[in-house]
């Protein structure tokens, strides 16, 4: 793997930038050691429909939770648009 495209390789094993869901949520959650995840996202905060209970959200850092249902986003640094945020499901909650 290739890390998150600015050359570690840390996030090893746990998907990678294209990952989907629960995926992708895991791999940015723990991008250089956890540095990455309560980052403001670069391009500016992203206002989305939690992919869960449909609630308007925004996202600052590029691992956020719905204020409603508690649901676990994500969104590669690299690509930070609304389009690109994965959900973790349901049934995720971050370590
Ligand atoms: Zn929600």
């Amino acid at each position: 793997m290739s890390g998150c495209g600015c050359n570690t390789n840390s996030g090893a094993g746990a998907g990678g930038p294209f990952s989907k869901g629960k995926e992708l949520v895991e791999f940015v959650y723990n991008a250089h050691d956890g540095g990455v995840r309560d980052q403001p996202i670069s391009a500016g905060a992203i206002e989305l429909n939690c992919h869960g209970c449909d609630t308007l959200f925004t996202m600052a850092t590029y691992v956020s939770s719905c204020p409603h249902c508690g649901g676990v986003h994500a969104v590669a640094p690299m690509n930070p648009s609304a389009e690109n945020v994965q959900f973790a499901g349901k049934d995720f909650t971050l370590p």
